[in-house]
């Protein structure tokens, strides 16, 4: 069995370079190593934590431009969306690590009682390809910060930047504090069924899943950021200019691989011709190749699995009578032109699942009530957006989803980053957020 785990670039199939993936026993003596290291850490306290990772984070911008060119090798962004990534999880290790400083402090009941945040022990966190560091970060930093030790699987699609960050990070964390294994979804499974207290996983629904249900035996917490089928529901009232050009930004961003971008979207049939004919206007204007041509805003597809996925999805529509108003189903990997499909059903597989492509499906509804009864048929429950003005409010309420926008896109500064349904029940950020990686103690005392 071939041990090592190529890295490509997804635009070129250049080969970047490559890793070794980890074995059964490294596995199990990266956790032991973890397992070692966790007291140590946890006895710096909060403080003593806060500033080694102060210290890390502010010592990994030295190597801000090479992560910048390793996520756009690696995984296809741009460079201004890549150094907004990089930059983003820089800034964001001291950014967290003063949220989790706050919010895991003790605290005094006032009547003899103490409720303290402890460390779990050792956390597994395991990210997707998408964001490749900001992904990641979100979980690590506040693993780290609750004084647990970590050991991190990055997708099997970016293992470079995530090796690159994790070296750059223990030129100052002490050894084995954090810890790098690599791999597919087998060594995902074997380090959920290692002896880790706590999974945070960012990733599909399907992966999700099957955390989950190996995390059973022996009860492991788990954070859970899963996939999205975003609707978005354009009422009558809405502008229509500015819903257009939210539906086409918002479902082509990253070439369509967000985890929020929108899937679905719902038109209200009043106003349903100049709403698609927008669509189309504006999606026309993106165009898909290297980045280094010109007008390019549309970048690779990560790999011909996906590719092909998104293809299958869009000719499924087309078989069950949707109309392609822009690209289509007859495109070769890596990249995917922007495509407008109309007159989406609930019978078709991108209605259901993420498509996870640079597609913009629209469909037209009659009533209110059964577009958020559309709206909210699918397992997921990630993001919804609503367009309109006298009733988005009250529509937006009834949407079953963890982020709902309101002539805007979901995800506010200081708010949690949150799934409902099948989306997940973890969460980035805030108070709340940050305490899922702590164990809740509570001391009663009497003098
Ligand atoms: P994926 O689930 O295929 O893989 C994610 C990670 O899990 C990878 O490291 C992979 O090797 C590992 N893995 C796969 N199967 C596993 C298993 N059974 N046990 C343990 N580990 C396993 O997802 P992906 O293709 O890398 O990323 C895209 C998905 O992530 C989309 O569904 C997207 O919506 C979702 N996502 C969600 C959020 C969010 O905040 N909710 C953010 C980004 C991406």
């Amino acid at each position: 069995m071939n041990d090592m785990l190529e890295s490509h670039n997804p635009a070129t199939g250049e080969k970047l370079g490559e890793v070794k993936i980890a074995s059964p026993e490294d596995i199990s003596q990266c956790v032991a190593r973890a397992r070692d290291a966790a007291p140590a850490w946890r006895e710096l306290g909060l403080e003593g934590r806060r500033s080694l990772v102060e210290k890390a984070w502010a010592g990994a911008e030295s190597g801000g431009k090479t992560l910048v060119d390793l996520i756009c090798r690696e995984m296809g962004k741009d460079i201004r969306r890549a150094t907004v990534e990089v930059n983003g999880t820089l800034y964001g290790g001291p950014y967290i690590s003063g949220q989790v400083l706050e919010a895991l402090q003790p605290k005094e009941t006032g009547n003899g009682t103490r409720i303290e945040y402890r460390p779990l022990g050792v956390a597994a966190v395991i990210s997707p390809w998408n964001y490749p560091l900001a992904m990641a970060n979100n979980l690590i930093v506040p693993a780290l910060m609750a004084g647990n030790s970590v050991v991190f699987k990055p997708s099997e699609e970016t293992p470079l930047v995530a090796d690159y960050f994790v070296r750059l990070l223990n030129r100052v964390l002490p050894d084995n504090v954090l810890q790098i294994i690599h791999g597919r979804g087998a060594q995902g499974r074997a380090l959920v069924e290692s002896p880790v207290n706590i999974i945070a996983f960012t990733g599909s629904r399907a992966a999700g899943k099957d955390i989950m249900a190996r995390a059973a035996g022996g009860i492991k917490r788990l954070v859970m950021e899963l996939g999205g089928n975003d609707p978005m529901i354009v009422l009558a009232d809405a502008d229509i200019d500015a819903a257009a050009r939210f539906a086409v930004g918002s479902s082509l961003e990253n070439a369509g691989q967000m985890c929020t971008s929108t899937e679905r979207i719902y038109v209200d049939r009043q106003i349903a011709e100049p709403f698609e004919s927008r669509v189309v206007e504006i999606a026309a204007l993106y165009k898909a190749g290297p980045w280094d041509m010109p007008r390019v805003n549309v970048g690779p597809i990560i790999n011909e699995k996906q590719h092909a996925m998104i293809l299958d999805h869009i000719r499924d529509a087309q078989t069950k009578g949707a109309r392609i108003l822009l690209g289509g189903s007859d495109q070769s990997p890596p990249y995917i032109h922007p495509t407008v499909i109309v007159d989406m059903t609930e019978d078709m597989v991108m209605a259901q699942e993420e498509t996870f492509g640079p597609v913009v499906a629209i469909s037209r509804f009659t009533s209110v009530d059964d577009a958020v009864r559309r709206a909210n048929n699918t397992p997921y429950g990630l993001g919804a957006v609503v367009f309109g003005k006298q009733k988005a409010r009250e529509v937006a309420d009834r949407l079953e989803a963890g982020m709902v926008g309101v002539n805007r896109g979901v995800g506010a500064g200081d708010a949690p980053w949150v799934g409902a349904k099948e989306s997940g029940f973890g969460f980035h950020g805030t108070r709340d957020g940050h305490r899922q990686f702590a164990q809740v103690r509570v001391l009663g005392y009497s003098d």
